[in-house]
Parts: C-alpha cells; structure tokens; sequence
C-alpha cells in the first residue's frame, strides 16, 4: 500500500510516499480501508519534531473507512463497518491498524469525508465548549483563527450552547466564513487590536473565556482580554508555542485561570470517546453541524496540503483523498 512517512523531522521535504506492507490488526485492532483522512496542526508538530515520535513514522492521527478484517479479541466490529477515528498515529495511509477500542461506527448520514472531517477537530471543539469551559448562556467566548479547522466548529457548538461568539481572522475571505457560522462580531486581528476590540465590545468588562490555538503571537493579549477570574485555554501552537508564564501574572490580571489542554484526555475512557463523537457525528448527521471541507488534496500531495494549512491558506477542513 501507499502511505506518506518521516524519516527525519524537518519542513514539508522529509514528507516521502512510500510503498510499504499492509498492516497486519493485532488480537484487539481492525484493518481499516481508509477513504479519507484528516490534515491536522498536530501532523505538522510531528514533523516538525515539535511533538517527539519514534521515527520512521507514518504521519496522520485521522481517518474514516471501511473495516476490511478484524483481530481475533473483537466481537462488536466486523468486515464492511464503516467507522473513523482520531488520535491513533499513521492515517496518512491507504490502510490503518486501529485499537478497536479508539474505533467509532458511523451513523446512516454521514460519509467518510465527512466524518474525517470532524473526528479530530469536532471532538477538540466540543470538548472546549462544554467541559474545558462550559459554555452558558450569558457567557462570551473569543474564538482564535475563527476560519479554521477547529474554529468553524467551535463558532457552531459555542451558538448551540447560547453564548455570544466573537472569532478573529487573517481576511475578509475567512471572516465571512467565521460570520456564516454564526460568530457575532469578527476581528481581523491581522490589522486590528483584538485586545482593544474587546475592551470595546464588551464596554471595558472582557470576555469570559479566550480559546486560543494560535498561542505565540496572541496569547499575552489574550490573557488581557478576559474579565475579572475568566480563562484562557491555551490548546495549540499555530504560531509557535507560548513561553512559560509566571503564575503571579494570573493574579495581577484578576484572578485568572489559565489550561493546557489535549483531546487524548477527554476521550480518555471508551464511554467518553462514544459519548462525544456521537455527539458530534449525530449533529453533522442531522444538519445542526455544518463542515466547512475547504480543500481535498490525493493522498501523495501531503506536503502540500500541510503548507496550505501551516500557511494560513485554508479554511474549515483539510482532507487526504488515498
Ligand atoms: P486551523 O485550520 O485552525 O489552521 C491554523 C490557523 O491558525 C490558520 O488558518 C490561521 O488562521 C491561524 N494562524 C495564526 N497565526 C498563524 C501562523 N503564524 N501560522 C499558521 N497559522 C496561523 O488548524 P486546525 O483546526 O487543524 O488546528 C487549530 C489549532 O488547534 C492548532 O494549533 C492545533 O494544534 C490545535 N488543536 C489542538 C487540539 C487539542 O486538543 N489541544 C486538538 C486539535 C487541534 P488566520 O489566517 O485566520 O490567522
């Protein structure tokens, strides 16, 4: 099969497509035809080396298919399901060994683009809004890179949830994009202050909660947005990693609060894993989730898809077609 592997961290180059074995599924995994995978920030860390893996590694950690055989401990997951998953490394593949356990079936509704599109991305997004911090009615929420992957989606669940959506963007182009969503006001925050738009928006309170995975570049303007004891979830490093911050700052500011999040720990347990994407997968299904799937590239042309993304080019989702 073709798969698109890392031999040595570096820029877009050390992306190779390869001819490699079909994996063989462990007692308790399933071989998975992939029909579509998901381009994530994160695939970008790995190569990078941001993030550390033991190399050669097939990059990827999103994907939805087709069950083609199953090992010899699974008994709720047969040849011809059609499933997808997050968070299990090498989907930048036409085949993928997955623990059945990280393993979702997917409802009559959805297809495979689709459902790549929103496993990594709709569950990070839905985490953020209704555990990270819970969103409520009365709440207003300031969303980072509001076009993006995860921020076209977190726009959505935030709205569902009743709270007043701010988002900031690089264009006009992405903030027509944040406003169809739904988000309320929009901040080109490439040539407008996002900490004073606050400071007006909210006549001088702040908002109650900053969701920011761009982190280098906004993260201190960030912390300043929020009002008296809001938080700041810091959940990626778009634009490099935030430094170390000293926790005095949080008092100074107004009794702050202040996260690192990851997905892996909010689907920890299989229960919360069903649970939240079958949240998410219903609400695509049913029409109440709207995917944004910006840009399809053929698996073999990873490295430009991940330039597109790392460039700030695209908009909503990112998928590898094998
Ligand atoms: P996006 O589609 O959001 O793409 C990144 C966006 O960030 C760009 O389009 C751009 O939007 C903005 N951005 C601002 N500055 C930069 C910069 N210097 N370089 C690149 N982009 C920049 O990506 P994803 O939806 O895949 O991921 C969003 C973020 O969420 C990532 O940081 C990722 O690591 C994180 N993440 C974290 C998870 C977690 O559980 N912690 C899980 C999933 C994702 P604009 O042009 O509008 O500025």
């Amino acid at each position: 099969m073709k798969a698109i592997r890392i031999h040595e961290n570096g820029g877009p180059e050390v992306l190779r497509y390869e001819e490699v074995p079909i994996p063989a599924p462990g007692p308790a995994e399933a071989l998975v035809k992939i029909q579509a995978s998901g381009v994530n920030f994160i695939d970008i860390y790995f190569r990078q080396g941001l993030y550390k893996a033991a190399l050669p590694i097939t990059l990827g950690q999103e994907a939805a298919g087709v069950v083609e055989k199953v090992g010899a401990e699974i008994k709720d997951l047969a040849p011809g399901d059609r499933v997808a998953y997050a968070g299990t490394p090498g989907a930048y593949a036409q085949y993928a060994a997955v623990p059945a356990a990280r393993l979702v079936k997917l409802p009559a509704g959805i297809d495979s683009r689709n459902a790549a599109a929103v496993m990594l991305q709709g569950m990070t997004a839905h985490y953020l809004a209704t555990a990270t911090f819970p969103l409520e009615p009365g709440h207003t929420a300031l969303v980072h890179a509001a076009a993006g992957g995860v921020g076209l989606l977190l726009i959505q669940i935030a709205k569902m949830r009743g709270a007043r959506v701010f988002g900031t963007v690089s264009t006009e182009e992405k903030a027509a994009l944040a406003r169809r969503a739904g988000a309320d006001e929009v901040i080109l925050y490439a040539s407008q202050d996002f900490e004073a738009e606050v400071r007006r928006l909210t006549s001088g309170v702040g908002v109650d909660v900053v969701y920011d995975s761009v982190a280098l570049t906004t993260w201190e303007k960030s912390l300043r947005s929020l009002r008296q004891r809001g938080m700041l979830v810091l959940y990626g490093n778009s634009s490099g990693p935030a430094p170390a911050i000293d926790p005095l700052r949080l008092s100074q500011q107004g009794s702050l609060f202040l996260t690192r999040p990851k997905l892996g720990d909010y689907v920890a347990t299989r229960q919360e894993l069903l649970q939240r994407a079958g949240e998410v997968l219903d609400w695509v299904a049913a029409g109440r989730l709207h995917v944004h799937i910006g840009e399809t590239f053929p698996l073999q042309d990873a490295a430009q898809a991940q330039e597109a993304l790392a460039g700030r080019r695209t908009a909503g989702k990112v998928l590898l077609i094998p």
